[in-house]
């Protein structure tokens, strides 16, 4: 079982305030365009396709069948899922005129070969976003646990409002950059529970104005979102009604998102697009502390093995998953460390630290990171939105550049000959997973809009 291992370099004594030595595992040439904040492919150096981390406890299938188990009481609590009776899903669609129209769009010499597909958790019902899934299996299995809707069938559900009443003498904590605020929040006072969500300050004033609309008490702080994290986990811990739900290190979280796969699965056999030797599946994921880019991706290798190829793609601004498997897992890094300073119109990928429960399996499972500049993904954001008529928000069109990267940059091309796959090509299917969209209001598209216009 090859891993994408590099060798462990001493971080004591090679850091101070701005600097640190360059890992191993990236060229220098590679660590300078981190530095400079110019955009990188970096396949992970020991990234072997044939690891599927089948020796790994957690299984998928088992938040899928929690999710499963509670789709009758999901149906009776939340509208928004009654349509599809309790099932949480995402469309996923064919961007064909976004393949057509995308050389030109980003001035990429990459031929758009093979297949490319939207997945769109930016409609995902609630939530508006990738959070929807960590977020449900997350508070489902609180429910669970608190023993407050055991053994009952589909039939036997209360009234909303009775399993409201029920729920609300429990408290829901988290921390969030927005839309895992958003998440928990809003799935949390569907079923009745009191929340609280901490958000760094400079959150995106609508997502803080949404929650309070709902009922849900937000909590500002200084400083970023890992500052946020930690006071809400320290305000939980005296708190015993409380559940923190902890984005940098909840396996509910990951598992949730992991479910993703199975959905993707048949989904793809619908669409009749086969992921074989002949068939590889290449998919996108944008990544900001790692949980549900590395949810998915261990879902899907776990599913559908060594043909399956994941990317994170992440600002240049907050490279946090890419630095700590370079630097190697064994402790904690910072993009801060590098002297980046972790701004980026990416606000749902605004992390300097990748969640240490998570960077050790990608650096098992992960094919390789692409770094994004905001510029290029409103460029992705609006050729999306003029070739397909969709909108998703800027973090989430950080993975439209994933088949333009891997198949026009050096290092992506690369990657491709290392692993066989160029005569694939034309058969190959792309996934750029959309993470984000529906809740953002009409005047905060507009206003990207009009930047992008000027
Ligand atoms: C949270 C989020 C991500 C990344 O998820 P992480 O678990 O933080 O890696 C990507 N896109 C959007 C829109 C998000 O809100």
């Amino acid at each position: 079982m090859a891993a994408c291992h590099p060798p462990q370099t001493d971080m004591e004594g090679s850091q101070d305030e701005t600097t640190m030595d360059r890992p191993p595992a990236l060229s220098a040439a590679d660590f300078s365009a981190l530095q400079r904040q110019a955009a990188l492919f970096w396949p992970c150096p020991g990234h072997d396709p044939a690891d599927t981390a089948a020796d790994l406890p957690w299984d998928p299938a088992q938040a899928r069948a929690r999710l499963q188990r509670f789709a009758g009481l999901l149906h009776v609590m939340f509208p928004a899922l009654a349509a599809t009776q309790g099932q949480l899903t995402s469309p996923l669609v064919p961007v064909p005129e976004l393949q057509a129209a995308w050389p030109a769009a980003l001035d990429s010499h990459a031929l758009p070969a093979g297949h490319w597909y939207l997945k769109r958790d930016d409609a995902l019902p609630v939530a508006g976003s990738v959070k929807a899934r960590g977020g449900f299996h997350e508070v489902l299995a609180r429910v669970e646990r608190l023993g407050l809707a055991a053994g009952r069938d589909a039939q036997a559900w209360p009234s909303a409002t009775d399993l409201r009443r029920r729920f609300a003498h429990h408290a829901l904590a988290v921390g969030s950059t927005g839309n895992l605020g958003l998440a928990i929040g809003l799935i949390g006072r569907g079923f009745g529970f009191d929340v609280t969500v901490h958000m760094s300050t400079d959150a995106k004033a609508w997502k803080k104005d949404r929650l309070r609309q709902h009922g849900i008490r937000v909590v500002e702080h200084d400083g970023d979102y890992a500052a946020a994290v930690a006071a809400g986990r320290a305000a939980a811990l005296h708190d015993p009604r409380q559940h923190f739900v902890d984005d940098e290190r909840s396996p509910e979280l990951f598992l949730g998102y992991a479910a993703a796969a199975a959905e993707l699965r048949a989904q793809l056999q619908a669409a009749g697009r086969p992921v074989d030797a002949r068939h590889p599946l290449f998919v996108y994921l944008p990544c900001g502390v790692g949980g549900a880019p590395g949810g998915v991706t261990y879902g899907l290798k776990r599913l559908l093995g060594p043909h399956v190829h994941c990317f994170f793609t992440e600002p240049v601004a907050a490279p946090a998953m890419l630095l700590q498997l370079a630097v190697g897992t064994a402790q904690p890094v910072s993009v801060h460390d590098i002297g980046l300073d972790n701004r980026t119109a990416a606000d749902g990928l605004a992390v300097a630290q990748a969640s240490t429960l998570v960077a050790p399996i990608m650096a098992r499972l992960l094919a390789g990171v692409f770094t994004v500049t905001d510029a290029q993904l409103f460029a992705g954001q609006q050729a999306l939105e003029q070739a397909e008529g969709i909108y998703i928000e800027p973090s989430a069109a950080a993975a439209l550049a994933g088949p333009g990267r891997l198949l026009g940059s050096t290092a992506g091309r690369a990657y491709i000959a290392r692993h066989g796959l160029a005569t694939c090509l034309p058969a190959a299917t792309h996934v750029m997973w959309s993470t984000g969209g529906a809740l953002v209001p009409e005047h905060v598209r507009a206003e990207e809009r009009a930047r992008l216009a000027s």
